[in-house]
């Protein structure tokens, strides 16, 4: 159904009601008007009738009926009154228009009739013999003692109807002038109620729309007034609830966000609620499309599909480690748990994903760590024990025997504690650079080549090995001298063992974007690409046997690795079987701050 302004409802009834009014109080006016007139009018004749009695009477009394006949036309001419003297027989006795011996009967009239029974009698009709509308009086008389006829005097009541239609036209003119006047003043009216309302309306419409900081104006009336009030009221409400939701929401969303593990709410149906960055990042999902979602559609490992199905079908936590294999492998610890609305009903589960890669790995690592420590540490002290149960079962007796034994042990001794020395190394760099004592000083690149160099010389010359320095010699560096040398003097040591005798390994420095480079290169054997991505790791070694026979612990370029991650740098190596291998060690533009 069509809805209308309340305007339009209120104007045409009030319109109407104007209307009906001023029309029924012209209509009532006419008709009371015309009640007055004819009555007056009929009081008027019946006076005159009055008037005129005594003299009919006299002259009947005295029998002389054409006298009556007489003084009816006189007295019609000057009162301007048709005048008609009936006799109880109805015999026409005397009129003043007309001569009563042509008249007939008129005993039937009712006005006549009446009179001779109550005494007065009026009637209004239509005389032929005028051709015009008169009002009758009829007036009884008596003669001796008995009724004896009736005078009648009439006029012609036209004259009412013209002063009734000069009042129904002034009445019509001024009823007009009443009703537009109303009119006009009712549109006024009207539009003063309904504007508020239409004001209203329209504020209703923006709060609506979610504007909620713009206020209504509040109308002086007090109904509309207290209504604006209870509106401005109640967007006040809104908005400040809504500020407290998106608040709260907020702050549920940050949480959410900036947790490391991964948050996946689902509903009963197996469908996604909502997710977190973390889960869409370690699930490689885009949240936006994943929500709404079915869990078959969203997850593609079917591990983690059966936790989700488990969890919901049994209403229980659930909990596993599952992998992921994508561009990198995923170790996630798995949580599925029930999730209960505010009104602790179960909607569904949700899902904690903890990324354990790293812890894994570190533990790994660990567990590699100590069955590789201990592997490096077996193989020496079981040979020296079996050189000195050798030596206890009697080779101590042979002096060439003993010697030979306790030469072995020797040695075995010094690779024992080149290893817990190397070990010992390592843990004071990564424990120094964890809590920041080592000590920086700016110094000349090249010199740090050199003094690594004057260190290696000895070797370098017991090998025929020629060490050649290049490079700028105003570089400067931040180190740890003492440290930097340190893992020159490792790679040094690595190209002069794996370099063959005659061969030439260069040291050089120079400036590239990022900071300052020392390069270690050698024309020695070279490294098996397989190899290079593990080669800074403890214990890693391309031939053990080769690295144990020149001297090697397998821990010379890890210990070299953290001396650069401990100057902010990072370690490079680039190297070909049969042609050489290239070390650089990448040192910070500005390195550490003193
Ligand atoms: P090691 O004490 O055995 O030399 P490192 O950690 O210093 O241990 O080196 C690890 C492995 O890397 C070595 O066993 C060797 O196989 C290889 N390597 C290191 N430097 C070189 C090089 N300059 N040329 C060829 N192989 C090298």
């Amino acid at each position: 159904m069509g809805r209308r302004r309340i305007l339009w409802q209120l104007y045409p009834s009030y319109l109407l009601i104007t209307l009906v009014a001023v029309v029924a109080i012209a209509w009532y006016g006419v008709r009371s008007q015309r009640e007055i007139f004819l009555s007056s009018t009929a009081a008027d004749l019946e006076s005159r009738a009055n008037l005129v009695l005594p003299h009919i009477q006299t002259l009947l009394d005295s029998g002389d009926t054409t006298a009556v006949d007489a003084l009816c036309k006189q007295l019609s001419r000057s009162a301007d009154t048709r005048m008609t003297v009936v006799l109880a027989s109805g015999v026409v006795l005397a009129d003043s228009d007309e001569a009563p011996q042509d008249m007939e009967n008129h005993g039937s009239r009712p006005e006549i009739v009446e009179a001779m029974r109550d005494g007065v009698g009026s009637s209004m009709r239509y005389s032929a013999t005028l051709q015009n509308t008169l009002m009758y009086v009829a007036l009884r008389f008596q003669s001796n003692g008995q009724p004896a006829g009736v005078i009648r005097t009439a006029v012609p009541v036209s004259f009412v109807a013209e002063a009734l239609r000069t009042l129904q036209t002034k009445m019509a003119a001024g009823g007009l002038a009443l009703a537009l006047l109303a009119a006009v003043v009712g549109w006024f009216v009207a539009r003063r109620i309904t504007r508020p309302i239409e004001d209203l309306k329209r504020g209703a419409e923006r709060f609506a729309s979610g504007d909620l900081n713009r206020r209504l104006a509040v109308p002086s009336s007090e109904e509309i007034g207290a209504l604006a009030e209870a509106m401005n009221g109640m967007a006040a409400q809104l908005n400040h609830r809504i500020d407290v939701i998106t608040k709260q929401r907020q702050e549920q969303e940050a949480v959410l966000t900036s947790m490391v593990e991964g948050v996946m709410a689902i509903d009963r149906d197996e469908r996604v609620i909502n997710l977190n960055d973390a889960a869409a990042r370690l699930l490689s999902i885009d949240p936006e499309k994943a929500r709404g979602r079915t869990v078959q559609e969203v997850i593609r490992n079917s591990r983690l599909q059966q936790v989700i199905a488990e969890s919901l079908a049994n209403r229980e936590t659930v909990q596993d480690e599952i992998t992921l294999t994508g561009k990198m492998e995923l170790l996630l610890q798995v949580s599925s748990g029930i999730l209960r609305d505010a009104g602790g009903r179960d909607i569904g589960v949700v899902v904690v994903l903890n990324d354990v890669t790293r812890v894994r790995k570190l533990e790994n690592l660990r567990r590699d760590f100590v069955a590789n420590v201990s592997h490096e540490l077996k193989t020496p002290i079981t040979s020296i024990k079996g050189s000195v149960e050798t030596l206890l079962d009697g080779a101590l007796d042979n002096s060439d025997d003993a010697r030979r034994f306790l030469e072995i042990t020797a040695r075995q001794t010094d690779r024992l504690h080149q290893i817990v020395e190397d070990l010992l190394s390592l843990s004071r760099i990564e424990t120094e650079a964890g809590s920041g004592d080592i000590e920086f000083e700016n110094t000349r690149a090249l010199s740090v080549l050199e003094d690594a160099a004057a260190n290696c010389e000895c070797n370098a010359s017991g090998k025929a090995v020629r060490i050649v320095i290049d490079g700028d010699d105003t570089l400067q560096v931040r180190v740890n001298r003492l440290l930097m040398e340190q893992a020159v003097v490792n790679l040094l040591d690595n190209a002069i063992k794996y370099s063959s005798a005659g061969s030439v390994v260069e040291l050089s420095t120079a400036e590239t974007a990022e900071g300052v480079v020392l390069a270690v290169r050698d024309e020695g054997c070279g490294i098996e690409s397989e190899h290079l991505p593990r080669l800074f790791e403890r214990f890693y070694r391309v031939d053990k046997a080769r690295s144990r026979e020149l001297g090697g612990t397998g821990l010379g370029l890890a210990i070299v690795k953290h001396i650069v991650l401990a100057h902010g740098g990072r370690v490079e190596v680039s190297s070909e079987p049969e042609v050489g291998s290239r070390f650089e060690i990448h040192l910070p533009k500005t390195g550490f701050a003193a």
